[in-house]
């Protein structure tokens, strides 16, 4: 028996993210009435409580903090060890946990500039995962 990941259930404040996910499209939502943006989607700014449209992110990001998993007893997790859970702050001003992915797990750093590249789990789900930006200099 094959275990995946558990996936995410679109829902009405997401399916807006999971559907530009799978055209590779990294999606935030920002409040024009305080040129503020905000990350996980909600149906109002969390800030004024305005209303909030959807904008496509750059995908660039920048590695916040992050843990190395090095032990996992939890299929299919315990397949992955070790892999690296990181929080990613994005240009646009949010901060998104996701998994820095393409590089040993030790080559991971705070300051990583990493892009975001979508991993098909299901024809309905891609995955949005990072991974360290070649074209980038490091910020500490
Ligand atoms: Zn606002």
């Amino acid at each position: 028996v094959t275990v995946t990941r558990p996936l995410p259930q679109p829902d009405q404040e997401t399916e807006v993210f999971w559907e530009a996910a799978k055209q590779g499209k990294l999606m935030i939502q920002h409040c024009e009435a305080c040129n503020r943006s905000q990350f996980y989607p909600r149906y109002f700014c969390t800030e004024c409580a305005g209303d909030v449209q959807w904008i496509e992110a750059s995908g660039r990001g920048t590695v916040y903090t992050y843990s190395i998993v090095r032990q996992n007893g939890t299929p299919p997790f315990d397949a992955l060890v070790p892999y690296v859970l990181a929080m990613i702050d994005l240009p646009e001003g949010v901060r998104m946990m996701g998994n820095v992915v393409g590089v040993p797990v030790e080559a991971v750093a705070v300051g990583l500039p990493v892009l975001v590249d979508f991993v098909r789990e299901t024809d309905d789900v891609w995955l949005p995962m990072w991974r360290p930006d070649p074209g980038a200099e490091a910020t500490p």
